[in-house]
Order: structure tokens, then sequence, then C-alpha cells
């Protein structure tokens, strides 16, 4: 790349839906192109599709981007000098660059009814050919012109294609693609409205915004051509052009919501964290050496390079997702994870929404440590927590009586246990396991038996947190009231079996 041209590129999503991982990974390799050179990174929203279009998308967009850590230069709420950055509200610069087409002959107005258009299409579906406009309003005179418009027909305004040869580009990741210019219709570049269409409006704004590296999905490699034309006629210079390659689900069809794929504000609520998504987004389509999976965001910007962009379909799996999403809770320190899992817990209504004192911060803190280490997502917490939080325990009382033991043995265990954790001098994880190993040796029980009866009495379940752990963070006054809780709940067991 030379040195003297600055890197302009650009994300240009339309706000039509929820911002998704397609979305997300066109974003980061931008982002991560324009920071790798340091250049530019614009957002442009292409909201042309005024139906469709809502300004909530716009949020959930930049929602998404922020949330990912991926900052745009110039765009919505950055401003910048090219702007606006809206394509709606750039309608004169479209209209100036259309007039410009049809002063020079390079566009055309076209007056074909919706029917008369239906009605061709209809005639090549007969035939069995792919539809292509029949051209019929690219020579009209102004007489004809005139006529038609009198007859109170709106025009559209059409490209003028040239009609032989071919056009080519060289794409930065797929190499040298070329079209036969018969292949491509003579496109609405404007609609009866006055709103541009996508591949007028987009070549504009990559001009005029001085976009020097276009790189979108490959589901755009049929618009470059005509994009390219469109450059020329405007008198244009290219720019270079990347297409990143589809993003597959596990059956190798296009991810879609079908493989369960959610959109990036979804990803969050589920608890990944934005720096596992980013690492994991980068390696959809982009490889370093074929072994290294785990990438900083800085080692991110340093050894991304489009050349090792692939040309062949990604595939998205969510259990690496997982796995990368595990190992970064792993790396972050306890009083970071504590704050981000703290909102699931709010939600889950397990901590108030009031604000935290130390110590109530440090308990908390306690209760995520014995989970650190297997959580996958971070919406994983309450569901492994709620017991530390809940002041009375939902669960049957069978589950306290272990395998081969009666319910009055199971209750003269937990008794046992109770005295020794009263006459426990320091009550911590380390001595509480010592003191109950003791335990089950003195009654000539098999561990597993009491420390399972042991664990249902502390937490409801039967599989938990370590358990002295979970003890030690409950502490004595909250593990003795829930022994005694369980022991109860036997008592009332074993009356009703007597009974
Ligand atoms: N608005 C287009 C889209 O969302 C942009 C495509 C492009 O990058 O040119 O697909």
């Amino acid at each position: 790349m030379s040195s003297e041209t600055k890197v302009r590129v650009r994300m240009a999503p339309s706000p039509t839906g929820p911002f998704h991982v397609g979305g997300a990974r066109t974003a980061l390799f931008n982002w991560l192109f324009a920071r790798h050179y340091g250049g530019v990174f614009v957002l442009r929203i292409e909201d042309t599709d005024v139906l469709r279009s809502k300004p909530e998308y716009t949020q959930n967009i930049v929602d998404s981007l922020r949330w990912l850590g991926l900052d745009w230069d110039e765009g919505p709420e950055a401003g910048g000098l090219l702007g606006p950055y809206f394509q709606m509200q750039r309608l004169n610069t479209y209209r100036e660059a259309s007039d410009r087409l049809l002063a020079s002959d390079k566009a055309y107005y076209c007056y074909c009814t919706h029917e008369e258009l239906e009605a061709e299409r209809e005639k090549a579906r007969a035939a069995k050919v792919a539809y292509r406009y029949s051209r019929r309003c690219r020579h009209l005179t102004a007489e004809q012109r005139s006529e038609l418009e009198a007859q109170g027909r709106k025009p559209v305004i059409r490209f003028a294609m040239p009609l032989d040869g071919t056009v080519g580009f060289r794409d930065m990741i797929r190499g040298d693609i070329a079209f036969a210019n018969q292949e491509l219709d003579d496109l609405v570049i404007v609609k009866s409205d006055g709103i541009p269409t996508y591949n007028f409006a987009v070549v504009v704004d990559d001009t005029t915004m001085e976009i020097t590296h276009v790189i979108r999905g490959e589901d755009h490699i049929p618009n470059t051509p005509k994009q390219i034309h469109i450059f020329r006629a405007l008198g244009y210079p290219l720019p270079q052009f990347g297409h990143l390659p589809m993003i597959l689900g596990p059956d190798r069809s296009k991810l879609s919501k079908r493989h369960g794929a959610a959109s990036i504000t979804e990803y969050a609520e589920l608890g990944y964290l934005p720096e596992a998504l980013v690492n994991y987004l980068a390696l959809l389509g982009w490889s370093y050496d074929d072994k290294q999976e785990i990438f900083t965001r800085a080692e991110l910007i340093k050894l991304f390079s489009i050349e090792r962009v692939g040309k062949t379909g990604a595939i998205f799996n969510i259990e690496k997702l997982d796995w990368l999403n595990g190992y970064y809770i792993r790396q972050l320190d306890l009083d970071d994870l504590t704050r981000r899992i703290l909102p699931f817990l709010r939600q889950a209504e397990l901590v108030g929404p009031e604000e935290l004192t130390a110590d109530q911060f440090g308990h908390v803190k306690s209760i995520v440590a014995l989970i650190q280490e297997r959580l996958k997502r971070l919406a994983e917490a309450p569901g492994l927590t709620d017991f530390f939080f809940k002041k009375e325990l939902e669960y049957d009382p069978a589950l306290l009586v272990s395998k081969a033991l009666t319910p009055m043995e199971a209750r003269a265990t937990i008794m046992q246990a109770r005295e020794r954790i009263v006459a426990t001098a320091v009550f911590d994880a380390p001595n509480l396991e010592h003191t109950m190993r003791e335990l089950a040796e003195d009654l000539a029980m098999k561990t597993g038996q009491l420390f399972g009866s042991l664990r249902v009495a502390v937490t409801g379940r039967t599989i938990a947190p370590p358990l002295f752990q979970t003890m030690a963070v409950l502490g004595r006054e909250q593990t003795l009231a829930r022994v005694d809780r369980a022991i109860s709940m036997l008592d009332k067991m074993i009356q009703k079996l007597s009974a």
C-alpha cells in the first residue's frame, strides 16, 4: 500500500433490523484494517429503505459497535467533515450526481409502469431466460418523454449500462473477477420518489467520503461491476474492493436465525464478553498462522492483514465461542468479573438495584470466585449461585438422604455434622474440610455420602460449587440455619413415614 494515501474504510449498515454476527464481522475487519494502517473508520447509515429503516435499529447498530469496542472516527455521534453520515440526509448530493449522469446520457428516465415491467418479467419467465429490463425507455425522444409525462407517469432514473465488453476488478481477497457487461441490467438508480437505490448511493458516498478500500461480504460481488460502471460514468476513481467469505451455519448454509444465531445485543444479554466475541469474529475468515487462536485486541490490530483472509465460507461454531468466552472469563480479575456479573444477578433479582457497600461487593465477589473456573457465559451466574442469595431453599428433602442411608441415619449424620460445625474454631474451607473428613472417618462413612447430604442441606442441590468454600462464604450462621432447616425437613419426613 502506498504510504501517501491514507486508508479510509467504512461500515455501511442498513438499519432495517438488529445488528447481527455478519455485520459485526464486516465491521471488525474494516476496523482492524483501519487501525492496522493508522487509517480512518467511517460509519455510514444506509437508511434509504424508508419503509423498513427504523431509528431503534440505528441505535442497535451504534450500541452493538460500542459494546464490541469498535469505535468509528466519523459517523453518527462522532461527526466528521465528509458527512452527513445518514443517506437520507444526503439526497442533494445524489441529486447532483444523477443530474450529471442524465446530462451526459449515461442515465435516462424510464416511464415503464409496474404492470408493464411485470409483463416483461412474465415473458422472461415463460421463455425461461434471466430477466433484464428491455431498455425500451433508453432512447426516448424529447416528445415521447413529454407525452409519457403528460399521461401522469412518474419516471425512475436508470443507469445506461455499456452493452458489450467486460468489466473486471482485482479483489484484495479473491483475485481477478470479471463480468460480461451483457449480463448487467440498466438498473434503477433513483426511484420515482427521488430516493436513490443502494448501488448508486453507495458509489456517490464512497467517493465523497473518500473511501479507499471497500471491504464487505461476498454477497455483494454481483453489485461490484455495476458500481464500477457508475464510478466510471461519474468520473470517480475506483476504491479497492475486498469481499469477505460468507459466515455459514454448521450445515454449511448461510448463517441465519435458524442456526440459533443471535443479534449482537443478544450475545451481550447471554453473557458473552465483548473481547471474546471480537476474538471469535476475527477468526471467522481470517487466520494468522492456522495455530494461534487467542489474540488480544492489540495483537489483532498488529497482525491483521487482508491477505490472510480466506476465500472459503467460515463456519460459525458456538461451542468454540463458548470455549473462548470461558477462557476470557477465567482471565478476568475478580473485581472486574464481579462488576460484569452484577447486572445479571440484579436482573434475576438476587441482588437489589441499590449500590452495594464495599462489604456487600466483597461478599458477591467471594461467591463469584467459586464459579469463575467453570463459567462459560455470564448469564449462567444467577443459576449457579442463587442459593447463596435466597433466604429459604426449595428442594426435595429426599435428596438429603444419600444412597444406602435411611432417613434416620441421614438425620443422625447431619446432626453430627452440625455439632462439628459449631465446634470448628476457625470457620474456613480448609478447617471445614478437615473436620468433615474426620467425621466421615469416625462414622465409618464414605465421604461422598456425608458430603452429599451436607451439600443438599446448604445449597439445596446435588451439584454446586466446592462444598467447603461454599460453606465458608455462607458463614457459620447461615450454614447452621440451613442445616437446622434440613434437620426439621427430615423430621417431618420421618414422622410421615412412621405414621
Ligand atoms: N447497506 C449495505 C448492506 O448493509 C452496504 C453494503 C456495502 O458495504 O456496500 O449490505
